[in-house]
């Protein structure tokens, strides 16, 4: 069982604040904040109904998919022998040291080992990674390209 926990709601207009303090935050009028105690309540108002499945280590069959090389051997070698299928890498670095040099560089590899591949960019336009493609020489890829800074 949890502690109950304290508010402090203001007697004039039912604001509610965690801290007390000599004034109401919300209506302006003084020492009208009453300490107030709040049970918790059993269930979150979004409790999970939906079952889950437990799995047994021993069970699982492995997935056999192998590493895919990037064609970049260092940055084979960092990510530990290739990217993995249906995997997430954080690449990280100062502006300007070559994230996006580097992931294009990845992505055009990629898509010449028929291996399919999105890149989105949040903060080049189009003509921007074009231009980068061109310096790299892999602006005759054809790589899909999205540009969109909204996630969903
Ligand atoms: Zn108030």
């Amino acid at each position: 069982m949890s502690k109950p926990k304290t508010i402090f709601r203001c007697q004039t207009c039912g604001h509610e604040t965690v801290k007390w303090s000599g004034r109401c935050p919300a209506c302006g009028a003084w020492n009208t904040l009453a300490e107030t105690r709040i049970e918790k309540q059993d269930k979150p108002a979004e409790l999970r109904t939906s079952s889950v499945e437990i799995s047994l280590l021993s069970e699982i069959a492995q997935s056999g998919e192998a590493r895919r090389s990037t064609g970049i051997d260092e940055l084979d070698r960092v990510l530990g022998g290739g990217v993995m299928p249906a995997s997430v890498v954080l690449i990280s670095g100062d502006p300007g040291i070559g994230k996006s040099t580097l992931l294009l560089q990845m992505a055009a590899s990629l898509v010449r080992q028929n291996i399919s591949c999105l890149y989105v960019s949040g903060e080049e336009s189009l003509k921007q990674i074009k231009t980068r493609a061109d310096r790299l020489a892999v602006g005759n890829i054809a790589l899909p390209l999205l540009a969109e800074t909204e996630l969903a």
